[in-house]
């Protein structure tokens, strides 16, 4: 059974806020950029959003680092105006970076983490865990049990469908007391049934992020995620150096590498002279798309003045200086943008003006032919 229908309505904003990814918030947060005239673009540029774009990066980082049993609970201040907005634009923020990186891995792990945020937040929100939870099951009741502590009784069609995503004995329905086609939720492994119930809705809220961020990656087109270029390399680069063992985090496909690059590469590993420009946009650019520091060194390899040591300190100095890359205007001043008009069309495009700019369309593009792929295989399958 999928998540109910109709979802109760909410009119407390100050939850809308807390709770941004309930299916309720997208209207409050659409009447939100309305009201207060907000363009995505100002989202990513306008100097006045500045502070949602900081709390959207610490959410960010915040969920895709999150460790079990550690993460931050907001400090925002909900009863005003500003904080309920500086709340639930941070979380847009954050979704619209990670679906515009068209990064599988990177995405996977964001929602993860914003289910598991949430689900920890409910578990303590006794005053909201009722509308809450109707939001994604079919039902819910709680009853006191004889020692006092609150039970919590599911559909069992609900938890059917969710207990085998879980693990632990708990989870197995002949370890649950049932009743008339519901199951109960008591407290266990050290958790109240309250916080078991969490858990259990955390299944829904990951499945209802994943839709949502389908829904909004099948609309964004290449310029919309070039917009995201400088924010997706910040959290990339960032990612790759936190969870490189874990997670690497590398654009190491190199037909999505912009001809500037590819050829700084190719021309020192010919042995080619590149000037200093060009050196130092391989590096950064390096860094940005999350290669490796050792990696970035091997660039340099066959260079005709290589030596080692001067390189590992170089690079060093790019990768800890966080230099940012250079865009195409300074790359072309400088002789080191290889393409004239038609020769890759990406880079005719008015709006491409950073290398970083050409390397998100191009994982957009790669994104969404391996989903066609993926549909027509599975089209296939059912002919
Ligand atoms: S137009 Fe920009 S992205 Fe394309 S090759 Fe030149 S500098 Fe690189």
């Amino acid at each position: 059974m999928p998540m109910p229908m109709t979802s109760p309505e909410i009119g407390d904003e100050g939850l809308l806020a807390r709770y941004p990814f309930l299916p309720q918030g997208r209207l409050f947060i659409k009447k939100m950029l309305e009201e207060n005239r907000i363009s995505v673009e100002d989202l990513i540029e306008a100097p006045w959003l500045e502070d949602v774009r900081v709390k959207g990066r610490l959410r960010l980082v915040d969920s895709v680092m999150q460790e079990e049993g550690a993460f931050s609970i907001s400090d925002i201040d909900i009863s005003t105006e500003v904080g309920r907005m500086t709340e639930a634009l941070s979380f847009l923020h954050a979704m619209l970076v990670v679906c515009a990186s068209f990064d599988e891995r990177l995405l996977s792990r964001w929602i993860e983490g914003e289910a598991s945020r949430a689900d920890r937040l409910m578990g303590m929100d006794s005053e909201n865990f009722s509308v809450i939870s109707s939001t994604y099951l079919s039902g819910i009741s709680v009853e006191r049990n004889g020692d006092g502590a609150e039970d919590y009784w599911v559909p069992m069609v609900d938890f059917i469908e969710l207990c085998p995503r879980i693990s632990g004995d708990y989870w197995r329905l002949v370890n649950r007391p049932t009743r008339d086609g519901w199951v109960c939720l008591d407290a266990g492994a050290g958790e109240s049934g309250r916080e078991r119930a969490s858990r259990l809705i955390k299944e829904r809220i990951r499945e209802s992020l994943r839709e949502a961020c389908d829904i909004r990656m099948e609309k964004i087109d290449d310029e919309f995620a070039a917009k995201f270029a400088d924010p997706v390399e910040r959290i990339v680069s960032l990612l790759s150096e936190r969870v490189k063992e874990e997670m690497p985090m590398t654009a190491a496909i190199r037909e999505d590498w912009p001809p500037c690059f590819e050829s700084a590469v190719s021309e020192l590993n010919q042995g080619v002279n590149v000037n200093h420009v060009g050196r130092v946009f391989l590096a950064a650019f390096s860094k940005a798309v999350g290669l490796s520091q050792e990696q970035t060194c091997s660039f340099f390899a066959n260079a005709p003045d290589y030596d080692s040591s001067t390189t590992s300190y170089q690079v060093n100095q790019i990768f800890e200086r966080e230099y940012t890359p250079h865009g195409c205007a300074a790359l072309k001043t400088n002789a080191r943008c290889p393409v004239g008009l038609g020769d890759d069309s990406l880079c005719d495009q008015e709006w491409l003006t950073h290398p970083l700019k050409y390397i998100r369309a191009k994982q957009r593009r790669r994104y969404v032919s391996s989903q066609n792929d993926d549909s027509s295989e599975e089209n296939a399958g059912n002919d």
